[in-house]
C-alpha cells in the first residue's frame, strides 16, 4: 500500500493539487492519501507553519504531493519549504524541461549552497554564507550520473572563475562523472542560461548548485511554455516530495485560471517513484492529447479553466485504460 500525504499548499496549490490528486487517484485507486495543511494559512492562524507533529505525518508517508508555499517577507517566517527540504534531507531536485524537441533534466542541489541558512545582519551589512559541502556535491553528482548513465550526458553549471565554493563543486562532479563513466563538461551558469535557450539540443543532465539551478529552470521554462508547465521531484535517500516548480502565484489564485499540468506531471514523477513508470507514462500521454486538442489554460493562450483542464485529463486517462 503506498501512502501518498498531499500539502495543497498557499495560493494556486488549492487549485492545481486537487486535480493532480484526482488524477492520481484515478490510475492507481489502491493509494491511501491522507491531506496535511502546512503554511501560510496556517502561520496566520496558529503562528506555526509547520510543527514536528506535521513533519512526522509527512515522514510517514511513502511520497508527498505537494502544491506551493507563499513565503511572505516576514522576517518572523522562515521558509517552509526550505524546511522540509531540510529535514527530509530531500538533497536532489531533479526538474525536467521537456516538450517538443526539448529533452533537458536539471539537477539542483538541495541542501546548501547560498540556502545553507547561514545568514546574518549588522546595521550596514547583510552576509548570507555559501557553503558547499563534498559531501553535499558528492551525493547529487552521483544522483545526476546516474540519471546522465541511461541517457547521453552531463554539464556541470557553475561560477568556478569568482567563487571558491563552485571550485569544489566542479571538482567532485568531475570525478563523479569520471567514476561513473558519463561525458562531463563544466559551463559557466551565465553563458549556461543563455546557451540552453538557444541551443537546448546541446544539454542533457545539467547539474549545478542550489540557486543556480533555480533561476535556470525558471528562464528553461521558456522553452516548453512557461512555468505552469514544469514538475519537479525533490528525493531524499529515505524520503521523496513532489512539486510544481512555480510558486503559489497569489496574483491568479482564486480564479480557476492556473495551468495544473506541472503538478499533473509531478503526479507521474512521483507514479515513476514509486515503481509504476507505465502509469506515469499513461498520464503524462494523456495531457499531451487534451493539450494537442486544443483544451489549454489561459497562459497557454487557451480558455479552459483549470479544473476544465483536469477533467478533460481525467476522461483521457479513463479511455486509455
Ligand atoms: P511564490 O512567492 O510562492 O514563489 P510567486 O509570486 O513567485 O509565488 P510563482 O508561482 O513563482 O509566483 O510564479 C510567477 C508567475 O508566473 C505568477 O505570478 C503567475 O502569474 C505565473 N504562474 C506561475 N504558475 C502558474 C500556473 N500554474 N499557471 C499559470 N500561471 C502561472
Ligand atoms: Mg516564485
Amino acid at each position: 500500500m503506498v501512502k501518498v500525504a498531499v500539502v495543497e499548499g498557499d495560493g494556486i496549490g488549492h487549485e492545481v493539487i486537487p486535480v493532480a490528486r484526482d488524477i492520481l487517484a484515478a490510475v492507481r485507486p489502491d493509494f491511501e492519501f491522507f491531506d496535511v495543511e502546512v503554511g501560510y494559512g496556517l502561520w496566520e492562524r496558529t503562528g506555526c507553519a509547520c510543527g514536528e507533529e506535521t513533519m512526522a505525518e509527512l515522514r510517514s508517508a511513502d511520497a508527498i504531493l505537494f502544491g506551493a508555499i507563499t513565503t511572505p517577507p516576514d522576517p518572523d517566517y522562515r521558509s517552509v519549504v526550505l524546511q522540509i527540504r531540510h529535514d527530509l534531507d530531500l538533497y536532489a531536485n531533479v526538474r525536467p524541461i521537456q516538450g517538443g524537441d526539448v529533452d533537458i533534466v536539471i539537477v539542483r542541489e538541495n541542501t546548501e549552497g547560498l540556502y545553507s541558512g547561514i545568514e546574518w545582519t549588522e546595521p550596514d551589512r547583510a552576509c548570507t554564507a555559501r557553503v558547499v559541502t563534498r559531501r553535499g556535491s558528492e551525493r547529487v553528482a552521483r544522483y545526476a550520473c546516474t540519471l546522465a548513465k541511461s541517457r547521453r550526458h552531463l554539464t556541470v553549471g557553475n561560477k568556478a572563475n569568482v567563487l571558491k565554493s563552485d571550485c569544489l563543486f566542479v571538482e567532485v562532479c568531475m570525478a563523479e562523472a569520471a567514476r561513473a563513466n558519463v561525458p562531463c563538461t563544466a559551463r559557466y551558469i551565465d553563458a549556461l542560461c543563455l546557451d540552453v535557450l538557444m541551443h537546448p539540443d546541446r544539454y542533457d543532465v545539467i547539474v549545478t548548485t542550489n540557486i543556480f539551478g533555480d533561476i535556470l529552470s525558471d528562464a528553461a521554462a521558456y522553452l516548453v511554455g512557461g512555468l505552469g508547465m514544469l514538475p519537479s521531484a525533490n528525493i531524499g535517500e529515505r524520503h521523496a516530495l513532489f512539486e510544481p516548480v512555480h510558486g503559489s502565484a497569489p496574483d491568479i489564485a482564486g480564479q480557476n485560471i492556473a495551468n495544473p499540468i506541472a503538478a499533473i506531471r509531478s503526479a507521474a514523477m512521483l507514479l515513476r517513484h514509486v515503481g509504476d513508470p507505465a502509469a506515469a507514462a499513461a498520464v503524462e500521454e494523456a495531457v499531451r492529447r487534451v493539450v494537442d486538442a486544443g483544451i489549454r489554460t489561459p497562459d497557454l493562450g487557451g480558455t479552459a479553466g483549470t479544473r476544465e483542464f483536469g477533467a478533460a485529463v481525467l476522461r483521457e486517462v479513463g479511455r486509455g485504460k
